[in-house]
């Protein structure tokens, strides 16, 4: 196990286990999260005999940060992780903040049509450590404090359930990384029984659901997932969602020229999210060379933002970021590995 592997409990647990005292993990929470020191020989407050055994009992390991491209308010990077396989975080200034957009999976088995990152099939999930150390090694080389995060790079984070929470309680933990829940989004292609079993859970992070169609048939063309779990049965648990934590939720929707982006289409994706508590992001898609699909004109997206406003729909229009750089999703990966 690695030492960022660790929620607070569970470090805390380790030392008892050791015969130590608990509020030692706070130390060392301290030491990792708010002064940014990984060297445990410079853990000043524990006695050397307790560094001596976090050294033996854990992981130290780094990633690395292979490549970096970047523009005006975005800067995208690529990691090595320890076994050479590589994932992306991409780093995005918005007036309010600096935001992060972490990966949760080496590849991703989702198969999305349009997706970049789906083209490498799913090689492993990445451990916590691995989603806490991009915040950790971005924070370090932007010398500045990161005040959200998305889980929305490469890969499907309900299909990595654990390690994803985990990875949250320690984003979230006010001895973590202090960056409150309702700062932290989590986007699904929608895997039904884990958006159930998150309900359930007592974290306010949001949750960002991929749409991406106002039908079956369409939405099977683009998302298998959509096979195993339809619209109705999606919605169905976002409701129950919305219900158990009084959370609002994001309904992401991709604009794909011809293939969504229509007005009937935006008719029916009105009558779909009608009474519900959530709001629209209409994405500008990020074309990729890899994939045939086509971002919708300016004018479209306008047109399908007006029906849905004109049917009471919360929506808004997502800013685009990066698309000088490698931004879409997986897009650098596939540059730069082969
Ligand atoms: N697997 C999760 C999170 C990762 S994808 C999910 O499906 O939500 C993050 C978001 O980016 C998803 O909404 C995905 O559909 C979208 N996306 C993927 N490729 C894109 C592209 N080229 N342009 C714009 N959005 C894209």
């Amino acid at each position: 196990m690695h030492i960022l592997d660790n929620t607070k409990e569970k470090l805390e647990e380790y030392f008892e286990s050791i015969g130590e005292k608990k509020f030692k993990a706070t130390q060392v929470f301290e030491w990792l999260y708010e002064k940014k020191v990984y060297d445990v020989n410079d853990f000043s407050n524990l006695k050397k005999e307790v560094r001596d055994k976090l050294l033996q009992d854990f992981s130290w390991d780094k990633i690395s940060i292979v490549k970096k491209e970047e523009d005006d308010l975005t800067k995208k990077y690529l990691f090595k992780l320890v076994d050479d396989n590589h994932v992306e975080a991409v780093v995005m200034y918005h007036d309010y903040g600096i935001s992060i957009c972490v990966s949760s999976q080496v590849g991703c088995n989702m198969g999305c049509k349009f997706c970049e990152s789906g083209r490498l099939k799913k090689v492993r999930n990445l451990e916590t450590y691995e989603m806490v150390m991009q915040i950790l090694l971005i924070e370090e080389d932007i010398k500045e404090r990161i005040s959200s995060v998305v889980i929305m790079g490469i890969g499907e984070p309900l299909d990595n359930y654990d390690n994803v929470i985990n990875f949250i309680k320690i984003v979230n933990d006010p001895k973590g990384l202090a960056i409150g829940a309702r700062h932290i989004t989590l986007s699904t292609c929608g895997i039904v029984p884990k958006i159930y079993e998150l309900a359930k859970l007592p974290l306010q992070v949001n949750l960002a659901l991929s749409l991406h169609a106002p039908s079956d048939e369409i939405r099977n063309e683009i998302m298998p997932v959509n096979k195993a779990y339809n619209i109705s049965q999606v919605l169905t648990a976002i409701n129950d969602y919305i219900s158990e934590t009084n959370r609002r939720v994001t309904i992401e929707y991709v604009m794909l020229k011809e293939v969504n982006d229509s007005e009937s289409c935006a008719v029916m994706l009105s009558n779909l999210l009608k009474g519900m508590n959530v709001y629209v992001n209409l994405i500008p898609y990020n074309e990729t060379n890899n994939i045939s699909f086509k971002k919708s004109k300016k004018d479209t997206i306008l047109a399908f933002y007006n029906v849905l406003k004109k049917n009471g729909i919360n929506v808004t229009i997502r800013k685009e970021f990066g698309s000088k750089i490698s931004a879409a999703c997986g897009q650098l990966r596939s540059k730069e590995v082969k």
